[in-house]
């Protein structure tokens, strides 16, 4: 499926004028006429190509997927779960967490192929079943698993910053400097502007999700209560205020 749509890559040339003359750049122009090449315009990339563009670079931004920007299941937040199955973005790759395949049989989210074609997710597959592995959900598409993720927003624990400053030896990982970040990009819009550590101004718009729509939702509301129980064992919510 990755050779299938990497035959469509998408190239996006981003300049501060590359836009007027793309058709043409794209006849007469090599790697080697950018600055930058970003590959993948996912949360990581796209920002990144952005940022160098606006900054006066010449980049070249290289997608696998099209742009779905005009599709409805893009474009409506809480329709996620529809984004997430849509063929026209999604990538279902399957992992397997244990070499062990005993080991990982044991998931009750194991997934295996069935002689007809369809799949069977369990731990009693029928008789010739082909096994695959855990579904691992990507988006390849403009904008990558931004375009079908769920839009919730959870802050890093101190500890995960402090093992990028080690591995990288870099300093400006520090959870004080990284939270800084934060609070140059958050527009919270549920506390009071008197709290420390976060921000009011920036882009990034922090709500609490509304209760009604929770409780009047029986799949989503199981899915919150499994998970405030597994946090009542294990978080002391040091940073999801
Ligand atoms: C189902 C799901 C739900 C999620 N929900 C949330 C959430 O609620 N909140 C949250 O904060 N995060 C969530 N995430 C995680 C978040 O979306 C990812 O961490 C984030 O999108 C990763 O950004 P990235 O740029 O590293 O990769 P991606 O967003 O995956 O982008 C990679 C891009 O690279 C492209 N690409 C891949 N290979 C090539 C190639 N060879 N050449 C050119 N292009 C290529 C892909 O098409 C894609 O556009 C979710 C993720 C998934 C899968």
């Amino acid at each position: 499926m990755l050779f299938k749509t990497l035959t469509s890559l998408g190239l996006v040339a981003l300049s501060t004028q590359a836009h007027i003359h793309s058709h043409s750049r794209r006849q007469t122009t090599s790697a080697t006429d950018y600055d930058y090449v970003v590959v993948g315009s996912g949360a990581g990339g796209g920002p990144l190509a952005s940022r160098l563009a606006m900054a006066g670079f010449k980049v070249l931004l290289m997608e696998a997927g099209d742009d779905q920007g005009e599709s409805d299941t893009y474009r409506v937040p809480a329709w996620q779960l529809n984004a997430q199955t849509d063929p026209k973005m999604s990538w279902d790759f399957y992992v397997q967490h244990y070499e062990d395949w005993e080991r990982q049989a044991q998931d009750t989210k194991i997934t295996w192929r069935q002689s007809n074609g369809e799949l069977y997710t369990g731990q009693d597959p029928p008789e010739g079943a082909e096994p695959l592995g855990l579904l691992y959900p990507r988006s390849g598409t403009l904008g990558g698993c931004g375009s079908h993720n769920a839009m919730v927003m959870t802050y890093p624990f101190e500890s995960d910053w402090e093992y990028i400053q080690s591995i990288t030896g870099d300093d400006s990982w520090s959870p004080k400097n990284m939270r800084t970040y934060f609070q140059k990009l958050e527009r919270n819009q549920y506390a009071p502007s008197s709290i420390i550590g976060h921000g009011f101004n920036g882009w990034l718009h922090t709500s609490l999700t509304p209760l009604t729509l929770i409780v009047e939702d029986q799949k989503l509301l199981a899915l919150v209560l499994g998970a405030a129980a597994a946090m009542g064992q294990v978080s002391d919510d040091r940073d999801c205020q």
